[in-house]
């Protein structure tokens, strides 16, 4: 037998260890008795392969934390380097160059002092819930303990993060674990009525927001956003208006701003940070996925001296006792670092407003397509609801986009391409012509 003919008999080897073994996320195990896993053995750029060579076009970003493709080489070479002097120390009581030139470099890009370091998003999340209500503390305002959060919104997993999350499915099981907080009128752009904009849908919305703080501001330590798109949603853009308002509100109502940019911090929206398109300036900041290119696990929230500040006092018991193991791990620094240096070395962020552009224009059928509602760009996210879907659409289509070389993972009705930025042209037309033969067998 050839080494070929052998090959599918691997794959399938490693699928039943895989099942037998492995709790996947986000997953309904039993679905796998009908869909496949996929076993990936390598990435290369855009593209990964199963172990039988068929690629498939990374066009979710690996679930959106790919920026510069895989196999990149000096996120590589900078983990390879560090992992040479020091692969982890713990963060309390050391120090060490790579959380240090990260925490600088971050603190000039966001314009807060300061970085507290998780691992992944949803820890992000749960330091900056118990960062702001912690602070109120420390001012004398204990019962500012409550969050405000968006109708739809996703901030994470976790308990903490579950309670400012808007996603039932996600969240129904946990309910009762999980504190009551209080849900707002999403600006989400897609509730325009015919004759409105963004605009007044943000405004509309915003009225919600100053409406709930005004009531329950003495109980209110922070409100928590995804600037500019939600995007577990399904890629929900909406108004910077809506940002600029709510910084205003907060500021009124003494009520910290979050803002969660684990998915549109690092360029994603089209600027670095998504609050730069509302020339808003939260309070706390929440950074993940993106920041080590994909590499590692890494979180970052980062603060406002007069946050910091609150803490800073001789007793133990003012000071944010909070810490994860892997805390400021030198590798995943050194990765950050790294994707950093590429965003300053390549000129990321005006070479992405021209991808943009060029990609608009070929994706300009699917705008037309006649089952598409909603076309939408932001930076470099594209994504549309299609309408009179089929029961079961996100299955069906992941299931005919893979066959078309794509990784797409749709949200319900949502069809959303959200590519590592060294996306071509060519791989672009490519994304094209598989969606629409995909959707042309789906729908
Ligand atoms: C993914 C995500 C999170 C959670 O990050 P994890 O690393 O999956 O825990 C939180 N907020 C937003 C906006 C996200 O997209």
């Amino acid at each position: 037998m050839t080494e070929q003919a052998l090959a599918p008999h691997a794959n399938q080897a490693l699928l039943n260890r895989s099942l037998a073994a492995v709790w996947h996320p986000c997953t309904q195990m039993k679905r796998h008795e009908s869909l496949p896993l996929i076993p990936i053995a390598r990435g290369d750029g855009v593209w990964l392969y199963d172990a039988d060579g068929t690629r498939y076009l990374d066009a979710v970003s690996s679930w959106w934390v790919n920026l510069f493709g895989h196999n990149q080489p000096q996120i590589k070479a900078a983990i390879t380097q560090q992992m040479d002097q020091l692969e982890h120390v713990m963060l309390a009581g050391f120090t060490h160059e790579p959380v240090v030139a990260l925490s600088e470099q971050l603190a000039a890009l966001t314009g807060l002092g300061h970085a507290f370091y998780g691992s992944d998003g949803a820890s992000a999340t749960e330091i900056a819930l118990k960062m702001a209500a912690h602070y109120w503390r420390n001012l004398g305002l204990p019962a500012k303990n409550r969050f405000v959060y968006l109708q739809d919104s996703y901030h994470g997993e976790t308990i903490g993060a579950l309670s400012v999350t808007d996603v039932p499915i996600f969240r129904q099981a946990y309910s009762p674990l999980v504190r009551d907080n209080f849900a707002v009128q999403s600006p989400d752009a897609r509730q325009a009525q015919p004759g409105q904009t963004a605009r007044d849908v943000a405004l509309w919305a915003i009225e919600d927001l100053a409406r709930v703080l005004a009531a329950h501001h003495h109980e209110i330590a922070a409100l928590i956003v995804e600037p500019l798109i939600q995007g577990a949603a399904g890629m929900a853009m909406y108004d910077p208006i809506y940002l600029q308002q709510a910084r205003a509100l907060c500021d009124q109502y003494q009520v910290l701003l979050i803002a969660d940019e684990i998915a549109v911090g690092f360029g994603r929206t089209g600027t670095m940070f998504a609050c730069e398109q509302a020339q808003i300036k939260p309070d706390l900041i929440c950074l993940s996925k993106g920041i080590t290119g994909g590499y590692l696990p890494l979180a970052a929230v980062l603060c406002s001296d007069a946050v910091y500040t609150a803490f800073y006092a001789d007793e133990t018991a003012r000071a944010f006792l909070h810490s994860h193991s892997y805390t400021g791990n030198p590798l995943a620094c050194a990765a950050a670092l790294a994707t950093l240096a590429i965003f300053r070395d390549q000129d990321v962020i005006a070479q992405n407003q021209r991808k943009a552009a060029e990609f608009n224009r070929i994706f300009a059928p699917l705008a037309a397509h006649p089952r598409v509602r909603h076309w939408r760009n932001c930076g470099m996210i594209w994504a549309f609801e299609i309408a009179d879907a089929p029961a079961q659409f996100a299955t069906l289509f992941f299931t005919e986009a893979l066959k078309e070389g794509l990784l797409l993972r749709p949200i319900g009705h949502t069809v959303y391409f959200m590519p590592p930025y060294i996306m071509t042209a060519e791989d672009a037309q490519f994304l094209l012509a598989g969606t629409l033969k995909a959707l042309a067998r789906c729908c």
